[in-house]
């Protein structure tokens, strides 16, 4: 068994040297850093059989950073300018699980209305299961929000390799500033913004006139507790992932300043 394993292993390493094996992502894995990890190599060929997309310029990136940082806005205009890229944001994902009233949103709304971080074991099966369909299709990902711990983001490298990370160090204050004036339409996850994207009568969102209210994990004492979960928790993460060479920081108080310095690092690195 074990020399089988091991023959398995070294044609892998031969015929595919491109790829990093791994059941969840099979097709989509970095050139550069070669690791054959323990996968199932019976899942391995049995899927390669299947005619798989050989997607070589496919990436997985991360964005990290304060929670109001402007992740979401900065990855908005990423994929505006990197199509090929699919984003994925837990904060979103979770929210609407809340609005749809799952089991998974009744069991977190409770920690995301307190701002603390959601369980890693809800989160982490959640991520790995969403992802696994668009990475089987050989798509490039960003991923938002996720990780935020070092238990998730062990967990994360056990399935995947990932490529690269934006890092957006905001200050706390503008952050503060920031939160107190986003504003949203509950029933879609429509966000305004007072300062730079205000609705066009205040108060009310565009499409449905409806009353637009403030986030509860945006009320001032709850950002308190998630900027706290964030420097106790995710900040780590900047070490985990500088350490693994992947990872740039871009600073600043405005996301259309701080936008072109990330678009061009990303370009130098995904073209
Ligand atoms: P966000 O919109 O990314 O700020 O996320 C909103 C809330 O969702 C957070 O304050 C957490 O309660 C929860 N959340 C989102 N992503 C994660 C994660 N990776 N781990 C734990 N909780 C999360």
């Amino acid at each position: 068994m074990f020399f089988l394993a091991f023959k398995v292993h070294k044609l892998a390493e031969n015929s595919f040297a491109r790829f990093v094996v791994n059941p969840m992502m099979m097709y989509c894995l970095p050139r550069t850093r070669m690791a054959v990890r323990n996968a199932t190599y019976r899942t391995y060929f049995s899927t390669l059989q299947q005619s798989a997309p050989q997607h070589d310029e496919c990436r997985f990136l991360l964005i990290l950073g304060k929670p109001g940082g402007g992740k979401g806005t900065i990855s908005k205009k990423m994929l505006v300018d990197f199509p090929q890229l699919h984003h994925m944001s837990t904060g979103d994902i979770l929210r609407a699980n809340v609005r749809n009233g799952t089991a998974l949103g009744r069991e977190a709304k409770f920690y995301m209305d307190e701002g603390k971080l959601v369980p890693d074991r809800l989160i982490i099966d959640l991520v790995l299961s969403d992802s696994t369909p668009m990475l089987k299709e050989g798509k490039s990902l960003l991923l938002d929000g996720f990780p935020r711990t070092i238990t998730q983001a062990m967990a994360l490298e056990k399935e995947v390799n990932v490529d690269l990370v934006v890092n957006l160090d905001i200050p706390t204050e503008t952050i503060v500033e920031r939160i107190a004036d986003r504003w949203i339409h509950p029933a879609s996850g429509r966000v305004y913004s007072y300062s730079y994207r205000p609705p066009k009568v205040k108060g009310f969102d565009d499409i449905t006139g409806e009353k637009l209210v403030q986030r509860e994990d945006d009320k001032p004492e709850k950002v308190r507790t998630r900027l706290a979960a964030y420097d106790e928790a995710t900040a780590p993460l900047v070490n985990f992932y500088d350490e693994r060479g992947v990872l740039e920081t871009f600073q600043g108080t405005k996301s259309d300043v701080i936008y072109p310095e990330v678009k061009n690092w990303l370009k130098l690195k995904i073209l």
